[in-house]
């Protein structure tokens, strides 16, 4: 009755978690939500006041399948800016979210068995997404030693004749882990070492703006201008503006590629908003200081809850370098047992142990990396306090 690929696809761990978590809370248990990547700031007012205007002015029709040539300057713009990246208007995809131009740009070019490879732990869509596409997913192992940060020897090992797309993702979700100017040229030699293999490089960019300690961020295609005509470099406003609920993310890579995503989406949703892509305009033309202010604040957050989580014995914690979210190695506490008797066999069984004890996060196994625990720092400065406290007994109480 339903496709192959129906039964195939796993359910997101992270909205398992997320409804796992609602149903306790409507249940009447006190639980902390630190499952979500979203920001826990509203959307700017200046930003929605530019889409309550275009509603006003009547900009409430069908636009470019690209959005509007308002919104693709806006994008070239931050572009040039930002990342020292050049590209024109035609160069440019707009989707619902970073997540469409992702899934479109593996759909229109993932034949049965290609690879995508990526560093593991990964943001868990990429898998799924693949997968929708009739790719394989090839993650390469890191470890929490070097703060989950992919060797330039391991990407050279992965690389074979199946290779379609690498993807890097900087900062990551889920472990924070950003690259520099130096690694990133490394990255980019082994790409060129490879020369015989023609695999595009998807890189997401979407946390760019949440990096810390006054790291300067870098994205690959302007460290490696040569390579761009490889290079799908994707962003949005969700992250950076507070803006998940509006449904902007775009990309810039070269003109084939573009366009074959866009004859895709052509056929999907033509395109965004009309609202949302005014609402986009103003956040990337707007005034900057608040995307600022906030990443002090998710900094201070990750200080606190890493401080915290460093008398809890049994956890390993990388400092992240961006984006707001702490992955913990939780290894140490597989096997043993809760007050009540039962072995904790899995890291899905201790985020189950977690969340009884009124904190909700989700396991590393659907980030591929099992025995991990992935926690959003999204949230209030007191929830961070209360989880701390609650994750410390509850740990502290396994036999
Ligand atoms: N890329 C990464 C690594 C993410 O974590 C997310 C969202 O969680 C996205 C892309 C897509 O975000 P959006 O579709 O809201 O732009």
């Amino acid at each position: 009755m339903f496709a192959p690929i129906i039964s195939a696809l796993r359910l997101s761990p992270i909205q398992v978690m997320a409804e796992k978590t609602r149903q306790a809370i409507q249940q009447g248990h006190s639980v902390i939500d630190m499952t979500l990547g979203e920001p826990d700031f509203p959307t700017p007012a200046h930003i929605g006041e530019a889409a309550i205007q275009a509603i006003h002015a009547g900009q409430t029709r069908y636009t470019p399948i690209n959005g509007t040539s308002a919104l693709r300057e806006a994008i070239v713009a931050k572009f040039r800016r930002d990342n020292g990246i050049d590209c024109s208007p035609a160069g440019i995809s707009v989707g619902c979210g970073g997540k469409q131009v992702i899934y479109q740009a593996f759909l229109a070019t993932l034949a049965a068995g290609d690879e995508v490879i990526m560093p593991a732990p990964y943001w868990a869509s990429y898998h799924d997404i693949v997968a929708m596409n009739g790719g394989v997913f090839r993650p390469i192992m890191t470890t929490p030693e070097t703060g989950y940060a992919l060797r330039a020897a391991d990407l050279d090992a992965a690389i074979t004749a199946r290779t379609r797309w690498l993807v890097l993702n900087s900062p990551s979700n889920p472990s924070g882990t950003a690259y520099g100017r130096a690694q990133l040229a490394e990255f980019a030699e082994v790409i060129r070492r490879h020369a015989n293999q023609r695999f595009f490089i998807l890189v997401d960019d979407i946390y760019e703006h949440i990096l810390y300690d006054g790291r300067a961020f870098h994205t690959l295609a302007q460290v490696a201008p040569d390579l761009a005509d490889r290079i799908l470099t994707v962003n949005g406003v969700s992250k950076a503006y507070a803006m998940t609920g509006w449904r902007v993310g775009y990309a810039c890579g070269p003109r084939p590629l573009i366009e074959a995503m866009t004859k895709v989406q052509m056929q999907i949703n033509s395109h965004t908003s009309s609202v949302s892509q005014a609402a986009a305009v103003a956040a990337l033309n707007g005034p900057q200081d608040e995307v600022r202010r906030r990443c002090a604040v998710f900094q201070r957050r990750r200080d606190f809850l890493l401080g915290a989580f460093a008398r809890i014995d049994g956890l390993q914690t990388p400092k992240p370098e961006g984006a707001f979210y702490l992955f913990p190695d939780a290894r140490a506490y597989l096997g043993r047992a809760t007050p009540a008797g039962q072995r904790l066999a899995d890291d899905v069984a201790l985020a189950a142990y977690l969340l009884d004890n009124g904190v909700a996060v989700v396991p590393g196994s659907g980030f591929g990396m099992p025995g991990f625990l992935r926690l959003s720092y999204a949230t209030s400065d007191d929830n961070l306090r209360i989880a701390a406290e609650r994750m410390a007994h509850a740990l502290n109480n396994l036999g």
